[in-house]
C-alpha cells in the first residue's frame, strides 16, 4: 500500500514530467542515459562524445556535422540544480594534456549540451537540447531488490556466493557468519563486522583477475556520502523462516536493507531512470574475456539484469506515464582499440550473441536496438610485425610508466607493439564454459592481456582544439541522436 508520502511525490514527480514534456514540444530535448559497469568506460565515452560534437572532430557516419548542417554546439547550464555536473573540462584536461584517463563514475552526474543545425529537408534553423545523464550500471543492477525481502535477498547472495571463483573470495566472510546467529539480540559491531567483510567479499569479486560484475547493493562498492551509514551497514545472513524475530540482528539488518531500498533504489529510478529518452549501455566485455569464463558468464548476468531493468523499470511509476518510454537502447563493447581491426566485427557479434534474446524483447516493445563496438578514445594504432618468416598484425601504444610485460618495464613515454591475439570467430566459443576461447596469442608466450596504454597524443585541429582519435564514435553518435537532427 502506498503512503500518503509516496502518493504526494509521485504526484509532484507527475507534474514536474508534464512540465517536461510540453518544454519539449516549444524546445526538443533528448534526454540520453549513458550506462555501464564500473570502469566500463562512460567517463572517457561522455568526455569524447561532447568534445567531438563541440569542435566537430572526425565523424564520417554522423550525417547532420558531414552535410554541414550542424551551426554550433554549446554547453549551457544543465537542468537539475541538485545533480552534480559531468566535470567535461576536468576531464578532457586529464586526457589531453596530461596524458592520462580521467576519474571514473561513482555517482550520477549531468551536462547540457545545445546543438544548433539545420533541417535537412525545409534547410530551417533548429534546436536540439541533449542532456546527458552519467550513471553507473550497477544503479540498475538495484532494481530486483525492490521486489525481494531480506530472508530471500539473503538466500540468493549467500547462493551465488558459493558459486565458482566467487566461494574462495567469500571464505573469510562466510567464516565469519558461521559463527553468527541472526536470533541473537541487534549489535552493531556485528553487524559492521559482517557488512565489512560482504564488501571486502565484493570488492575481491571485482578485480581485474575475476572481474565479476553482478554484485549488487550498488552502493557498498560506491558508497558516495552514504559512507558507514546504517543504511550500507547490513549484510547477509543465514535465516531461517521468513519473520524476523523482535530486536534480533536479523530485524536490525532487515531494516536497514530496506532502508537502503528507500533512501537509494527509488529515489535514483524515480528522479533519474525514469526521465531517460535514450540509452547507451558500455560494455568492457574485453576485461571478461581476459578473466575467463566464469567472469564471461558473470558480464552475461549482469547484462541481462540490466535489460530486464529496462523492461520493468519504466513501468512501476505513475510519472512515466508522461514520457514516451526508451526509444532506442545501443549496446556498445568499449576499448576497441585494444584489438586489431580485423577483430571489430568479432567483438560486435559477441556482444550481439550475448544480449540476443533481450534485444528481442526489447524491439518488441517498440525500442530500437544496436550494437556496436567502439573506442571512444583512440589509443592505439595499428601495424605489421615481422616475427621471423611471419608477418604478425600488431597494435602499438604507449604503456603507462611501471607497468611489466614479461621483463619489460614500461617507462610511461616509449611505445610498444602488441600482439593482442585474434577473438574466434564464432562468439559461442566465448560464451562456452568448456573449451572457453579467449584472445588467442599469437606471437608468443607473452601476456599481454592487462597491458595498459595511456590516452593518445593529441594534435591540435583546424579549430585549434585538440583532436582525439576514436573508433566508431561516429556511429555510437548517428544512431543515438541523428534522427533528431534531420
Ligand atoms: P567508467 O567507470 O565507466 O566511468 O569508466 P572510465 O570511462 O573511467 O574508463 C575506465 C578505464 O577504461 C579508463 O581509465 C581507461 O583505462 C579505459 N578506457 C575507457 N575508454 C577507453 C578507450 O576508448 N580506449 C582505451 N584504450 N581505454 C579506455
Amino acid at each position: 500500500m502506498p503512503t500518503f508520502a509516496a502518493i504526494t511525490e509521485e504526484i509532484r514527480l507527475a507534474t514536474a514530467a508534464l512540465g517536461e514534456f510540453g518544454a519539449g514540444l516549444i524546445n526538443p530535448t533528448v534526454r540520453l542515459g549513458v550506462t555501464g559497469l564500473s570502469g566500463a568506460g562512460k567517463t572517457v565515452f561522455i568526455t569524447a562524445l561532447v568534445h567531438q560534437l563541440l569542435h566537430g572532430g572526425r565523424l564520417p557516419v554522423f550525417e547532420a556535422l558531414t552535410s554541414g548542417r550542424i551551426a554550433r554546439a554549446r554547453l549551457e547550464p544543465q537542468p537539475d540544480d541538485a545533480v552534480p555536473r559531468f566535470d567535461y573540462e576536468a576531464h578532457l584536461h586529464a586526457l589531453t594534456t596530461e596524458r592520462r584517463w580521467p576519474e571514473s563514475t561513482s555517482r550520477t552526474s549531468e551536462l547540457r549540451l545545445v546543438i544548433d543545425y539545420q533541417s535537412a529537408r525545409r534547410a530551417r534553423n533548429r534546436t536540439l537540447t541533449l542532456d546527458i545523464v552519467d550513471y553507473p550500471g550497477e544503479w540498475l543492477l538495484d532494481l530486483p531488490l525492490l521486489t525481494t525481502r531480506y530472508a530471500q535477498w539473503s538466500a540468493d547472495t549467500l547462493r551465488l556466493s558459493r558459486t565458482g571463483p566467487r566461494a574462495m573470495l567469500a571464505a573469510p566472510w562466510h567464516r565469519y557468519l558461521a559463527a553468527l546467529d541472526a536470533a541473537a539480540p541487534e549489535d552493531e559491531q556485528s553487524a559492521r563486522e559482517a557488512a565489512r567483510l560482504f564488501t571486502d567479499y565484493l570488492r575481491a569479486c571485482r578485480d581485474d583477475r575475476f572481474a565479476m560484475r553482478l554484485l549488487p547493493p550498488g552502493r557498498f562498492l560506491m558508497p558516495g556520502d552514504l559512507s558507514g551509514s546504517p543504511a550500507l551497514t547490513f549484510a547477509p545472513l543465514e535465516v531461517s523462516g521468513d519473520q524476523a524475530p523482535a530486536g534480533s540482528l536479523w530485524a536490525m539488518m532487515e531494516r536497514r536493507y530496506e532502508a537502503y531500498k528507500d533512501a537509494v533504489v527509488r529515489p535514483f529510478y524515480r528522479e533519474h531512470f525514469a526521465r531517460l529518452d535514450r540509452q547507451i549501455v558500455l560494455v568492457d566485455a574485453l576485461a571478461a574475456f581476459n578473466a575467463g569464463p566464469d567472469a564471461v558468464k558473470d558480464l552475461e548476468a549482469a547484462l541481462a539484469a540490466i535489460l530486464a531493468a529496462f523492461r520493468t523499470g519504466r513501468a512501476t511509476l505513475v510519472s512515466t506515464l508522461f514520457r514516451p518510454r526508451i526509444d532506442r537502447i545501443l549496446f556498445a563493447a568499449t576499448k576497441a582499440d585494444h584489438l586489431h581491426h580485423a577483430n571489430h566485427d568479432r567483438l560486435e557479434r559477441f556482444l550481439a550473441r550475448m544480449t540476443e534474446r533481450a534485444v528481442g524483447e526489447a524491439k518488441f516493445s517498440g525500442a530500437e536496438v544496436d550494437v556496436i563496438a567502439l573506442a571512444a578514445v583512440r589509443a592505439t594504432r595499428e601495424a605489421t610485425v615481422a616475427r621471423g618468416r611471419e608477418s604478425l598484425p600488431a597494435i602499438i601504444g604507449t604503456p603507462f610508466e611501471g607497468q611489466t610485460v614479461g621483463r619489460d618495464v614500461f617507462d610511461g613515454g616509449t611505445e610498444v607493439a602488441s600482439f593482442p591475439g585474434d577473438l574466434p570467430e564464432d562468439p559461442a566459443a566465448l560464451l562456452a564454459r568448456d573449451g572457453f576461447k579467449g584472445l588467442t596469442a599469437q606471437a608468443n608466450d607473452t601476456d599481454f592481456r592487462f597491458l595498459r596504454f595511456r590516452p593518445p597524443l593529441a594534435e591540435p585541429g583546424t579549430s585549434g582544439a585538440p583532436t582525439l582519435p576514436h573508433i566508431r564514435l561516429d556511429r555510437a553518435l548517428q544512431f543515438l541522436i541523428g534522427d533528431r537532427l534531420a
